[in-house]
């Protein structure tokens, strides 16, 4: 398992740069959430680097972290798109 602490450099905040098991690093909020996997509108990774669908749950059977670009008010910087003005749907 391989964790590396940073700070984003969107937004300052403390964070974590997860090797996901397909070898992707990631940008990780800390802490470690609870949540329940099998399906849901966040994208968790799992410490040992697995990457989860899920929604967040007290006490769920799983734990692991958001992704930062899920929740960074820098996150526009993270997508190098071209952006339609007045257009902010996103296709899931
Ligand atoms: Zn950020």
């Amino acid at each position: 398992m391989t964790q590396n602490y940073s700070t984003c450099r969107g937004c300052g905040a403390n964070v974590l740069w997860l090797k996901t098991t397909a070898g992707k690093w990631m940008i990780c909020n800390r802490p470690l959430i609870s949540f329940e996997p099998g399906g849901g509108p966040e994208t968790f990774v799992q410490p040992d680097g697995k990457v989860v669908r899920g929604r967040r749950k007290e006490n769920g059977s799983a734990a692991g972290y958001i992704a930062h670009w899920a929740t960074c008010p820098q996150r526009k910087d993270f997508k190098k798109e071209k952006t339609d003005a007045g257009k902010t749907r996103n296709a899931v």
